[in-house]
């Protein structure tokens, strides 16, 4: 398979995941233009974002040209079409995360009026699917670019996110939702769901 075939459908997912955000950006500006009551540190926030996007200039540079391709490891292209189907089932994932969020979506670290705690769907085991969603996407996309150089601009962008984000995220959680969020906690796992959970045992030393 020529490598611009890979590029392509690399292309392709990326811009179905962008166009599935835009959708939900779109459907929640009403709700997203209203000031928010909670905000925590829009500022490093904004950073987080900006590194993100940094740590893509790989990928868009493989898409586009033949720059890196001394980066490139060379894997059998069954391996990269697997790489293309996670990237595919991390996109529904991710997806499936927007419709549960709903208007409680934000791109930033923020809660609005009339916001919830959602605990069903995605959310029932895990407590940031979204973030777990944007690792398959990341992975996947890694390996059908069979490129080291992109594979770690896209991991690092996800490390980024996660050891920045995610305890000041469940920090704001805790101090808006108390004891409901702490018993989410209790029964759910950051990225994946615990493994009492899923061999349906109880763990109350962990409550
Ligand atoms: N960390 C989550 C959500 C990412 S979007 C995930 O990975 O799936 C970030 C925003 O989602 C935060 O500003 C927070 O207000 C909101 N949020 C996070 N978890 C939530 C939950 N369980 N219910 C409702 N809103 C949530």
């Amino acid at each position: 398979m020529p490598e611009y075939a890979f590029k392509i459908l690399a292309f392709v997912l990326l811009l179905v995941y962008r166009v599935i955000r835009k959708v939900w950006e779109h459907r929640l500006s009403a709700h997203l233009k209203q000031e928010p009551v909670v905000v925590r540190k829009p500022l490093r926030e904004r950073l987080v974002l900006g590194a993100m996007g940094v740590l893509m200039v790989p990928w868009f540079a493989w898409v586009i040209g033949p720059w890196l391709d001394f980066a490139h490891v060379p894997v059998p292209d069954w391996i990269r079409w697997g790489g293309g189907v996670i990237t595919v089932l991390g996109i529904g994932y991710f997806a499936s995360t927007h419709r549960a969020l709903a208007h409680n979506w934000s791109p930033l670290l923020e809660l609005r009026e009339g916001n919830t705690l959602v605990t069903g769907g995605p959310y029932r085991l895990v407590r940031h699917p979204m973030y777990s969603a944007g690792f398959v996407v990341n992975i996947g996309s890694s390996i059908l670019s069979a490129n080291w150089l992109v594979a770690a601009g896209l991991v690092a962008g996800m490390l980024v996110v996660y050891a920045v984000r995610v305890g000041d995220e469940e920090r704001m959680m805790l101090d808006a939702y108390g004891e409901q969020y702490r018993e989410y906690m209790a029964r759910t796992g950051r990225l994946a769901p615990r493994l009492s959970a899923v061999l349906g045992r109880e763990r109350p030393d962990r409550a």
